[in-house]
C-alpha cells in the first residue's frame, strides 16, 4: 500500500514550527509495515490544497493529511478533501457532543459557535474520535482511495493514531507485512573507513537494507528488513548484523536506544569506579548526557561547569601560570582541570573538557578547537580535537567526543588487567 503523507499549514513552510508530525507519522507506518512513499507540504491555500490532494490521488493509495481540521476559516482540509471526492457534510450529532462533553470537562460552559464547524462530517466518512481535544480525525473512501485526515496539534494527533487510526489500518490492511529496523552504534571510527570496510555489503545490499550515517560523535549504522511477520524480520536482521559485525566488530558498542553515556555507565560500574566531569566550552552537557541513564549516581559524583578562568582557579585550583602563559584553551589546563575536579570531588576519574565552540574565534584559539582530558590511575591522558559545525552541534560533539575517550580509558585499563 503506497502511502503519500501531506502536512499542512503556511507555518510549516514558513519555518516557524518543525514538522514533527511527519516524521512520527511515517516512522510508525513504516514500522507496521506502510511503504510512505511521499511527503508533501502545502500552506492553507485551497487551490494548492486542491492540486496536492489531486496529485496525491494519482500516486498513493492512502492519503494521510495533517492539519486544518481546526475552528478557523483557515482551516480547509476538510473542505477541500470534500471537493475531491465530491461529497458533502452533514452535522454529526455525536461528534457535536462530545465537543461539548471535551468543553464542559474543561471548565467552560459550551463551545464557541465556530467548534460547529468541527462536528460536520463528510458523507460517508467515519469518525476517529479525538480525546483530547475538539477536532476529530476521519477516514474517508473514495474511488478506492484512502484519505484519513487528522488533527495537526501533535498531541491529538498521537492520540487518534493510536487509539483509532493503527487499530484500524492493520484490521483493514493484513497482509502488507511488517518492517523493522535495527541500528549499530559504532564509536572510535570514522564515517568512511566504515564505508569503506562495508562497501561491499552496501552494494549489494537488497533486503535487509543498510543505511550508514554520522551523528554527533558516533556513526550508525541501519538495518531495514521488509518481511511477512515480525518473526521472519528479526531472523533476517540478526543475520544481517552478524555479516556486518565481521568487518567492524570490534567498533559497535551499542544497539538501537543505546547511548555513549550509557555504555560510559556500565563499564564504570563493571570496574567499579567513580567519575566527574569539569566542563567548559560544553557547558555541562557531557555530564547531562551521562546524568539521561537512571542510576547514573552510583558512578557520577558530580561536575563542574567552570566556564571562566576564575572558576578554572578558583574550583579546580588550575594554576594562574598555566592559564597566563598558555590559555584556557590548551593542554596545560586541560591537564589540570581534569586533576582538579578529581580531586575536588574524590572520584577515581576525571575528564575535563577546554576549548572554543565557536562561531568565532576567542583568546587567538580557532573556532572549534577542543582540549580533552582524562585523569586516571595517576596518569593524565590528553586529546586536541577539532570541531567544524554549529555552536550547538559541535557542543553535542564535544560532550560525546569526551564519553568516547572516557570509554577508551577505561577499555584500555581494563585489558592491561587481563593481560597482567
Ligand atoms: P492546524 O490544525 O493545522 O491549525 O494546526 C494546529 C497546530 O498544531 C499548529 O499551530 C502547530 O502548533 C501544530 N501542528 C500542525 N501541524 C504540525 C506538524 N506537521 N508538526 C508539528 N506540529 C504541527
Ligand atoms: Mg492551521
Amino acid at each position: 500500500m503506497k502511502v503519500e503523507i501531506i502536512t499542512t499549514g503556511t507555518e510549516l513552510l514558513l519555518g516557524e514550527i518543525l514538522n514533527t508530525n511527519v516524521q512520527y507519522l511515517s516512522r510508525k507506518l513504516n514500522s507496521i509495515g506502510f511503504d510512505v512513499l511521499y511527503h508533501t507540504t502545502v500552506g492553507d491555500n485551497p487551490e494548492r490544497m486542491q492540486q496536492v490532494l489531486e496529485q496525491a490521488m494519482e500516486r498513493a493509495d492512502i492519503i494521510i493529511t495533517s492539519g486544518g481540521l481546526g475552528p478557523t476559516r483557515g482551516d480547509i482540509t476538510k473542505e477541500m478533501v470534500m471537493e475531491v471526492c465530491h461529497t458533502e457534510s452533514y452535522l454529526d450529532l455525536d461528534t457535536w457532543g462530545r465537543i461539548d462533553e471535551y468543553f464542559r470537562r474543561k471548565g467552560i460552559c459550551q463551545p464557541s459557535e465556530n467548534n460547529e464547524k468541527q462536528a460536520y462530517v463528510p458523507i460517508g466518512a467515519e469518525v476517529l474520535q479525538n480525546d483530547v481535544g475538539t477536532a476529530p480525525g476521519l477516514w474517508l473512501e473514495y474511488n478506492g482511495k484512502f484519505f484519513i485526515l487528522l488533527p495537526g496539534p501533535p498531541a491529538e494527533l498521537m492520540d487518534v493514531c493510536e487509539k483509532q487510526l493503527w487499530p484500524r489500518l492493520l484490521q483493514r490492511f493484513t497482509d502488507h507485512g511488517v518492517i523493522m529496523s535495527r541500528t549499530l552504534h559504532l564509536r572510535g571510527v570514522g564515517e568512511s573507513l566504515v564505508a569503506s570496510k562495508l562497501d561491499e555489503l552496501i552494494q549489494a545490499q537488497t533486503n535487509p537494507t543498510i543505511a550508514l550515517y554520522a551523528r554527533y560523535g558516533e556513526i550508525l549504522i541501519r538495518l531495514t528488513a521488509k518481511a511477512k511477520n515480525e518473526k521472519e524480520a528479526e531472523k533476517m536482521l540478526a543475520a544481517a548484523e552478524k555479516n556486518v559485525r565481521k568487518y567492524v566488530d570490534e567498533y559497535i558498542y551499542g544497539i538501537d536506544d543505546d547511548t555513549l553515556g550509557a555504555c560510559l555507565g556500565r563499564l564504570l560500574k563493571e570496574q567499579g569506579k567513580t567519575i566527574a566531569f569539569a566542563e567548559s566550552c560544553s557547558g555541562g552537557l557531557a555530564s547531562s548526557l551521562v546524568t539521561d541513564v537512571a542510576g547514573s549516581s552510583e558512578y557520577l559524583l558530580g561536575s563542574v561547569v567552570s566556564y571562566t578562568n576564575m572558576a578554572k582557579e578558583k574550583l579546580l585550583h588550575v594554576q594562574a601560570d598555566t592559564l597566563e602563559h598558555f590559555s584556557a584553551v590548551s593542554r596545560e589546563t586541560a591537564c589540570e582541570m581534569a586533576v582538579g575536579v578529581r580531586n575536588l570531588l574524590g572520584s577515581d576519574i576525571g575528564v575535563s573538557i577546554t576549548g572554543n565552540a565557536g562561531p568565532g574565534a576567542s583568546e587567538g584559539k580557532p573556532v572549534g578547537l577542543v582540549y580533552i582530558a582524562v585523569a586516571m590511575n595517576d596518569v593524565v591522558y590528553c586529546q586536541e580535537h577539532h570541531f567544524m559545525s554549529t555552536r550547538t552541534e559541535n557542543k553535542l560533539r564535544i560532550a560525546q567526543t569526551a564519553i568516547s575517550m572516557a570509554i577508551d580509558k577505561l577499555l584500555e585499563a581494563k585489558n592491561t588487567e587481563d593481560n597482567n
